[in-house]
């Protein structure tokens, strides 16, 4: 088939990089003048397992305040009437644990190990690691988790529950004075660099099946005829199917066949700094689930993230938040990084529909597919969600359970 995917970032990459696995022709539309320059472009860099993650799953974690001393959600400039829904919606199924966890961690073990399996194919050094310690400040924190630790244990997640000297032994470079009671060690939890691991796909992809066409923004998609309209031109471009993996901008490019999705960016953000001194930077990956942020080692670099806020695409970054990042660096790791230069600081957007799980398959309408709305964890279900579009879209069963990830629960 003659297939178009609307955006390159790690969704749209490995999409193409699967359709065209499948023998499909595959043009890839991307008005950045690169892959990965919007939410891919600097992640935290978690890979599975999903439940401990920040904001993966609502009703796991921290809840979604928007008021009083310590929102976990910030608003500037106001909160419409589309977020204010969105909100409720959210809190709904945190309340009730109605998310699809189970799907959704389950989906996330395939990812890595497709993850896994692309880049030892494709010899893809995307500055992996493997291992997470999730720390723990009180015995509180711990029972909060119980929920979702029975989700990674029903998944056959290998996971421990152990205590602060355990925790120093596995991440030597953890502060002594830091108020560590404890942690959960997922030994298996991978971790990488997202924007590397799509832009070496993509080259690596490139003339095998997939063009790729930069700075070129779609403006209209269509279905029945099947195509989309490029900037610039009036005529519509015709494919056997079209597939959006266009993040936040799928809700506004989908009115115009009659669909509208509940989406809300959730900006957030992260900052890269050179490690200073290993023995005092983390090995691999932790997250402090209180202040819902994570510090990963990427190669050479420690890179924190975390925040959350409704203030817009545009917004100036917010130093509150950036400075709470580089105290929860200094509280765990210090002297492990360098803020002094060489900093990278990105704020960027979660695409999330209010159950935390993506949209995934056929929109109803024909030769229209979707690949979005992966909100928190887009690079730990990338590859996943890839190749079980793919498998749809060739009237294939996918290999794992979508229960509760199509469009026909909107
Ligand atoms: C602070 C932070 C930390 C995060 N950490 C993690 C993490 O640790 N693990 C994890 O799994 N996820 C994480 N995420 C989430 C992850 O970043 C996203 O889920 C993921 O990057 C989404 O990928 P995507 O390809 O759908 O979207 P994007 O990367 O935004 O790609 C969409 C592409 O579509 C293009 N596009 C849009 N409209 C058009 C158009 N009309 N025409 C042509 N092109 C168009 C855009 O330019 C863009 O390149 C994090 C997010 C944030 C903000």
């Amino acid at each position: 088939m003659k297939i178009a995917i609307v955006g390159a970032g790690i969704v749209g990459v490995t999409t193409a990089y699967e359709l065209a696995s499948d023998g499909h022709e595959v043009t890839v539309f991307e008005q950045r003048g690169a892959a990965a320059e919007e939410a891919s472009f600097a992640t935290a860099g978690l890979l599975a397992p999903l439940a401990l993650n920040p904001w993966a799953i609502p009703g796991f974690g921290q809840a979604l305040r928007i008021m009083g001393p310590h929102p976990t959600l910030r608003v500037a400039g106001g909160l419409s009437r589309a977020n204010l829904t969105w909100l409720r919606r959210w809190r709904h199924v945190a309340r009730n644990q109605s998310a699809p966890a189970a799907v959704l961690e389950r989906l996330a073990q395939y990812s890595l190990t497709r993850i896994h399996t692309i880049a030892t194919r494709h010899e893809l050094d995307f500055e992996a690691s493997s291992g997470r310690l999730v720390l723990l400040r009180s015995e509180q924190e711990r029972a909060a988790l119980q929920p979702a630790l029975q989700v990674l244990r029903d998944a056959g997640v290998p996971l421990h529950e152990i205590d602060a000297d355990a925790a120093r032994v596995i991440e030597p470079g953890l502060s002594p004075e830091a108020p560590l009671a404890g942690a959960i060690h997922l030994p298996d939890a991978g971790a990488g660099n997202c924007r590397l691991f799509a832009q070496l796909l993509r080259q690596g992809t490139q003339g095998s099946g997939v063009h790729y066409a930069f700075n070129t923004r779609v403006d209209r998609i269509s279905s029945n005829p099947t195509g989309l309209v490029v900037q610039g031109e009036s005529e519509l471009r015709r494919y056997d199917a079209v597939v959006l993996c266009a993040g936040m901008a799928c809700a506004a490019l989908l009115p115009a066949v009659g669909l509208r999705l509940p989406m809300t960016a959730v900006h957030g953000y992260s900052v890269s700094a050179p490690v200073r001194e290993s023995t005092h930077a983390p090995c691999t990956s932790v997250v402090d689930i209180a202040q819902q942020i994570s510090i990963t080692r990427l190669g050479q670099r420690v890179r924190i993230a975390g925040g959350a806020e409704w203030a817009g695409p545009d917004a100036e970054h917010h130093t509150p938040t950036l400075q709470r990042l580089y105290r929860t660096l200094n509280d765990w790791f210090p002297g492990g990084a360098q803020l002094s230069s060489g900093l990278q600081i990105w704020r960027g957007a979660r695409t999330m529909l209010p159950d935390g799980a993506p949209l995934l398959g056929a929109t109803g309408l024909a030769g229209l597919w979707l690949n979005t709305g992966h909100g928190a964890s887009g690079w730990g279900l990338a590859c996943a969600s890839a190749r079980a579009v793919a498998d749809l879209i060739a009237q294939r069963e996918p290999e794992v359970n979508l229960d509760g990830l199509g469009m026909r629960r909107f």
